[in-house]
């Protein structure tokens, strides 16, 4: 069991961080949560929005669409999606995307997917779309030229390090084991972190002691990637998840299980890990990196403006007994005490495009 091989590392290896606990309880190759299974869906562990209506992602088909004609109909266009899950909101916006002459034959679809039990079932998803696609482990491996990066509840998942402030100074938060005959899951305050604390969002630097900060490395690195990339070809890349659009102190990593809440340490990799992403540092780190970034806008107003209802009303119209149903998912999508509130989504573009769609310039 992970949980064992866990045990076993810190006890001769002593504590580890957070990241390294959750690399492992989410992506051993083995028998890690994402690794393994498929945890999407309505009967399993957690569900996405794509999940919940072919609305979202035919909506975010007509924002590649309209994405793609804005950056003047490339062709090949890299349409590259990082965490594709089931494939489901790329089936969906692929389809939306064949009202718009010439996008489907220009289109070359890159997944980037760490999961292998996921890939078999994307392949089954995104068959029927008959679009070229190729899985590739690493962004910067994606074939060069113009592209457009899209990713829903991927940030989320990546490898996070917590820190906590004692008499002034950052010291990393780790995992240990506690004193029982089991050996449960503790955390334990480690060493001063260092040269590290430059990861520390730069608005809870001088945070009151006994704060707790998350340090977000892998978000950091994908938008640097987004950077490198973009400086060299046109690109836009849209990213959606869930946290606050300021970045806030505190212990935001969660364990979700069978649609329940349930404590991070307690059986690591029959859970998926997931902690807020600081939307003010990654937009932050965009800037820095010379990209143009747009939002964070929340999910609600998003879909709103992008036509959600009228296409539940046209949806609703063609199959009648599923009004009621629809008229739910439009609710779960964009209701404020639902999604539509604290998901949000921002935009990164290469420099001098246009506005994109569902975002405004200032
Ligand atoms: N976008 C999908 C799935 C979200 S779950 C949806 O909205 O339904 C997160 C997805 O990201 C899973 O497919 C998981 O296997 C993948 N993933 C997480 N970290 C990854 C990494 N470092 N590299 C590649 N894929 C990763």
């Amino acid at each position: 069991m992970i949980a064992d091989r866990l045990r076993e590392r810190i006890a001769q290896g002593g504590p580890i961080s957070v990241a390294a606990f959750m690399t492992q309880a989410l992506f051993d190759p083995s028998e890690g949560f994402y690794a393994t299974k498929d945890p999407i869906g309505a009967g399993a562990d957690f569900i996405t929005a794509p999940e919940i209506s072919q609305m979202f992602g035919e909506l975010i088909g007509l924002w590649i669409a309209q994405s793609w004609l804005d950056m003047g109909k490339p062709d090949p266009l890299q349409l590259v999606e990082l965490g594709p899950g089931r494939g489901t909101m790329l089936a969906d916006a692929l389809r939306a995307c064949r009202a718009v002459p010439g996008l489907l034959p220009a289109i070359q679809v890159t997944l980037i997917e760490a999961s292998a039990a996921l890939k078999a079932v994307q392949a089954a998803t995104l068959g029927p779309s008959g679009a070229q696609i190729r899985w590739i482990d690493r962004l910067e491996n994606v074939p060069p030229g113009p592209s457009i990066i899209v990713g829903n509840e991927f940030l989320d998942c990546l490898p996070l390090r917590q820190a906590i402030r004692r008499d002034g100074r950052w010291h990393e938060r780790l995992i240990g084991l506690d004193n029982s005959d089991s050996g449960e899951f503790v955390f334990v305050l480690g060493p001063p972190l260092g040269p590290d604390e430059a990861l520390i969002p730069e608005r809870l630097r001088e945070a009151a002691d006994n704060s707790l900060v998350e340090l977000r490395p892998g978000d950091r690195q994908i938008v640097d990637l987004l950077s490198s990339r973009f400086a060299d070809h046109p690109g836009r890349a849209l990213l959606i998840d869930y946290g606050p659009a300021q970045s806030e102190p505190g212990d935001t990593l969660q364990a979700i299980r069978a649609h329940r809440k349930v404590p991070p340490l307690e059986q690591p990799g029959t859970a998926d890990l997931t902690a807020r992403v600081d939307f003010e540092s990654l937009t932050g780190c965009a800037r820095d990196g010379g990209l143009t970034a747009y939002g964070p806008v929340e999910q609600g107003p998003f879909l709103l403006g992008l036509g959600i209802e009228p296409r539940a009303a046209v949806l609703s119209q063609s199959k009648p007994g599923q009004r009621s149903v629809i008229a739910r998912q439009v609710w779960r999508l964009t209701d404020e005490q639902q999604m539509g509130s604290l998901f949000k989504l921002v935009c990164f573009d290469s420099p001098g495009l246009a506005t994109p769609p569902g975002f405004s310039a200032d």
